[in-house]
């Protein structure tokens, strides 16, 4: 049993959880998360997929009516707007997140910053859509943000692409801040964390001078990022900005400790599990405590921080919907946190990835890796879409089919 407080929110209240999905969504989404179980499906059909986009085979269709249809908003801002729509008649937010992965190519980059631009300038004119994500990945190079990070020296070539590359992050956090629409840049793998958190944290105290505009991530899964959050508390304090993070665990975690191993160096990830909920935990706790000037997103699917979170909001009586305040879940997982928060009068928002099937390939099939039996994860989503289909009298229908 855990010692942390109960929680005032009833996570197991399926009828709110699942009410955006009418039978046949429900009962789609119980299929698909019955297969997902499977690993050994899940890692046959994820090599397959990606080999069947090599030698141009007709898989998106199929790929679009079923793990697409779960995970993704649509193949562009336009297909979103339903989901969206959806999403607000329950009260849960979107954060809009271009699904395509990281590019090498500059004519790349710079149109995904077009396209970003584009999509702030969209939420500007949409109540629903207040936030906007995106990896810095997706905007500079990878190995040129490893090669700043490892504080080698640049070449005279590569110093100007730094300054190109620097010069079009820029442009998308003055849009945002321009349309007043908040940004989560997402945290990646520890060697090029350094030049994200740079770049980062200079828009941060050039935007958020007023209200919070410019997120970083903190990973919490890093031994050495509880520490970091403070500092850079510290730090905007002194210079008179609001610091403004997404708390996550971290999603690199094998990537991380393989390299480590490879290269000799410590790894920067926690020895187990419980450290990574100890800081987490505690990350949230020193945001609620300082939320004058720290705003923040609880970005977890996690349910005990999530009543936590609740629970420390309460105690302080503080308004569930404090401006500060946001917890986020992604579209098409853990919607009994999302809806039943939502329903609490917290400020939710769903991170909506869209784009074409191509592209949010490698996307799908980590949410797909993610919800195989291994951890329990999809135990907990299909125990939850199992009572609700009971609740509706469907079950029946879907034991049939087995
Ligand atoms: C809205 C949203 C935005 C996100 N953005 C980012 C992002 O920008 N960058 C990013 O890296 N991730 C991001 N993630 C993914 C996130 O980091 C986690 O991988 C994922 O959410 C699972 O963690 P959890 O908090 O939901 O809870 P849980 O399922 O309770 O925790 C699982 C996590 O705990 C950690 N963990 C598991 N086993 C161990 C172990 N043995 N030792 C140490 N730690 C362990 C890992 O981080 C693992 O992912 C995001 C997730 C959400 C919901």
């Amino acid at each position: 049993m855990s010692d942390l407080p109960t929680t005032p929110i009833n996570f197991e209240d399926t009828a709110t959880a699942f009410a955006g999905k009418n039978n046949e969504e429900l009962k789609n989404a119980y299929n698909l998360f019955r297969l997902m179980q499977h690993e050994h499906l899940v890692n046959i059909g994820g090599r397959f997929t990606e080999l069947a986009f090599k030698i141009g085979l007709p898989i998106s269709y199929p790929i679009r009516l079923t793990i697409f249809e779960q995970f993704c908003g649509g193949e562009t801002v336009e297909e979103c707007k339903k989901p969206v729509r959806k999403l607000s008649k329950h009260g849960v937010h979107t954060i809009l997140d271009y699904g395509v992965e990281a590019k090498q190519d500059e004519e790349e980059l710079d149109l995904i910053a077009v396209t970003l631009n584009r999509n702030l300038e969209l939420a500007k004119e949409d109540p629903d859509i207040n936030i906007v994500s995106s990896k810095i990945t997706g905007l500079v190079r990878f190995d040129l943000l490893e090669k700043v990070s490892s504080d080698n020296e640049l070449t005279v070539d590569e110093e100007k692409e730094w300054e190109r590359a620097k010069a079009r992050v820029y442009s998308v956090s003055k849009t945002a801040s321009d349309c007043d629409i908040q940004i989560y840049y997402d945290a990646e793998e520890s060697w090029i964390q350094p030049a994200i958190d740079e770049i980062v944290m200079s828009h941060a105290a050039i935007f958020n001078k007023e209200k919070p505009i410019i997120f970083n991530t903190i990973q919490l899964y890093r031994h050495d990022r509880l520490e970091y959050l403070k500092e850079l508390h510290k730090t905007a304090k002194k210079e008179g900005y609001i610091l403004a993070v997404k708390l996550v665990r971290g999603a690199y975690m094998e990537k991380e400790r393989a390299r480590a191993k490879r290269l000799g160096y410590d790894s920067p990830i926690q020895p187990d599990k419980e450290a990574t909920d100890r800081d987490y935990n505690a990350g949230l706790t020193y945001c609620v405590e300082h939320m004058d000037t720290i705003a923040f997103c609880n970005a977890t699917h996690n349910q005990e921080s999530c009543g936590l979170l609740a629970e420390m909001v309460q105690v302080k009586s503080t308004p569930n919907d404090h401006p500060h305040i946001f917890s986020s879940q992604l579209f098409g997982m853990s919607d009994h946190l999302s809806f039943n928060m939502a329903a609490a009068g917290f400020n939710v928002a769903k991170y909506m990835p869209y784009g074409p099937v191509k592209e949010v390939i490698p996307y799908l099939i980590r949410r797909a890796k993610e919800n195989t039996s291994v951890n329990g994860q999809v135990g907990r989503e299909l125990n939850l879409l199992k009572a609700e289909m009971e609740r509706r009298d469907l079950i029946e229908v879907s034991e049939e089919e087995e």
